[in-house]
């Protein structure tokens, strides 16, 4: 599958790069002690180190420190043992500080790396340039007064890990597919809540365009994207506007620019600043941040059973494809789900039945797979029923519906509504003889060589068990009537 875009001149390649900004799981902020939690009332949370007051000194929250090292490890970065504070100095409304507190040639993370999993089945691997640890700023509101705007201090001070790519992206699909793995890993580690609803997932879409082995071109940068699908929508966009800017004998600006999800566009939003720009220089509040060799190797120790490893382990011990494994262990609870009804059944039956027919009910339904209608252990009694030949795979389809609506068991619902396949051999073979007597010019045709009527017989018989017979013993017996 080629990534290449088409335009007037020729084939067009994407480089994308993401800068991700990933809110620590935390009950405190990063320099001081006041509370995180989302949607508390606007200034309610802040003390006087989040509101900037003069002589107030920040203490690092050794709780966010441990999180971005576990991150680091689950991206498979290197952890450096000595990293470095710095003032990121801009003048902005809601930062009463003057300056950001970030860290800037000395993260806390150097390296990384994400595997991507392709629609396809296959994987690619994109590097992460850094990891660091940094402060959010507070938030403007400009639609609660007609001419002032307010501002909400909550989340100023909040600890954010900012996580850089390299720029090897090369379409929408594989920023797509980082965003979705990066979430998953953070999930999994349980150091950033991964919601980008409530913002603490967001994404600058680095993107430029080149002729297929010309040096890169210059990107623009696209501010805080907050959702997957957004993400995907800004860079084609983007893409194709830069191709048409070039070809139409213009120059990329490099430049900051802001999504618009109601029309899918970017527009420009500032001229991309530097980093001279910042004037960025050691925090003199904070000393360097030395860590402990053993702490970093005791965290390495405890950490789960990451996504990837998790995938592994599926195509290796129960013979899924790649493919499937992938969607099965993208959340920790869907894993932990398949893992309960696969226990002692066929695991191959248990992974088509969460991810076609288990889905399918969670979307229509809208819930959650931990609000299933359908508990893990009461799918397994349904697999159970077809795999013990109590009922066909077809009526198990139309007992998993009652069980999504009513919440009762397999069992119950199969003696309620008599859906027991039949396999007595003299039931089928009356209902055989039935059909044979009121069709007996098909049956002639048959005789004469139309074995494509075999199917018809099938399915009138199978109506006349009400859809109980069991298949196979009806296309037995069928063949053998049939032939005379
Ligand atoms: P800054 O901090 O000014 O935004 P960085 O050098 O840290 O600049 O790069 C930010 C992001 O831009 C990184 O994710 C990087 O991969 C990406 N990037 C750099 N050059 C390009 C390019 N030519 N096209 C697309 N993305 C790029
Ligand atoms: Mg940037």
């Amino acid at each position: 599958m080629s990534n290449l875009i088409k335009g007037e001149t020729g084939e067009w390649e994407v480089v994308i790069g993401l800068e991700i900004h990933a809110q620590v799981v935390s009950n405190a902020k990063l320099f001081s002690g006041a509370a995180t939690a989302f949607g508390a009332e606007p200034n309610t949370q802040v003390s006087f180190v989040d509101a900037g007051f003069p002589g107030m000194l920040p203490v690092i929250n050794r709780f966010c420190v441990e999180q971005a090292i576990k991150t680091g490890l689950g991206i498979e970065g290197k952890v450096n043992e000595t990293s470095v504070f710095d003032r990121k100095n801009y003048f902005y409304a809601d930062l009463p500080q003057g300056y950001q507190i970030s860290q800037y040639q000395q993260p806390i993370v150097s390296g990384g790396t994400v595997q991507l999993d392709m629609k396809d089945g296959s994987t690619r691997k994109i590097g992460v340039t850094r990891l660091h640890l940094e402060q959010d700023a507070g938030k403007s509101l400009h639609d609660q007064h007609p001419s002032q705007s307010y501002i909400d201090l909550n989340r100023s001070g909040v600890a954010l890990m900012e996580i850089v790519s390299e720029p090897e992206m090369r379409s929408a699909e594989e920023a797509g597919a980082y965003i979705k793995k990066l979430r998953s890993i953070l999930r999994y580690l349980g150091t950033c809540d991964g919601n980008m609803e409530e913002g603490s997932l967001r994404c600058d879409c680095n993107v430029s365009v080149r002729k297929p082995g010309a040096a890169f071109g210059t990107r623009t940068e696209t501010k805080n994207v907050n959702s997957v699908r957004y993400v995907m929508q800004a860079i084609e966009y983007e893409a194709r506007r830069q191709i048409e800017v070039i070809e139409g004998g213009g120059e990329i600006k490099q430049e900051t620019r802001l999504f618009d999800p109601n029309k899918g566009t970017t527009r420009p939003m500032r001229s991309k600043e530097h980093a001279h720009d910042y004037r960025y220089f050691p925090d003199p509040d904070l000393l360097p941040l030395e860590l402990d060799p053993k702490w970093i190797a005791d965290l390495k120790n405890g950490l789960p059973e990451l996504p990837d490893a998790r995938k592994a382990r599926y195509v290796a011990d129960y013979k899924l494809t790649p493919y499937d494994a992938g969607v099965l262990v993208a959340e920790q609870e869907t894993a932990q789900f398949y893992e309960t009804v696969a226990k002692g059944r066929d695991p191959k039956l248990a992974a088509n039945w969460v991810t076609t027919e288990l889905f399918g009910a969670l979307n229509r339904t809208g819930k959650a797979i931990q609000d299933s209608p359908v508990t893990a252990r009461a799918l397994g009694g349904l697999i159970d029923l077809i795999s013990d030949g109590t009922i066909s795979g077809r009526i198990a389809k139309e007992v998993f519906e009652a069980m999504v609506e009513t919440g009762k068991e397999a069992a119950a619902i199969v003696e309620e509504k008599g859906l027991r396949q039949v396999s007595d051999t003299g039931a089928i073979e009356k209902a055989i003889d039935e059909v044979m007597a009121k069709n007996q010019d098909k049956v002639a045709e048959y005789r004469a060589g139309k074995d494509k009527l075999l199917g018809f017989f099938v399915g009138q018989t199978m109506k006349a068990t009400g859809g109980k017979a069991n298949p196979a013993m009806l296309n037995d017996l069928l063949k053998k009537k049939l032939a005379g």
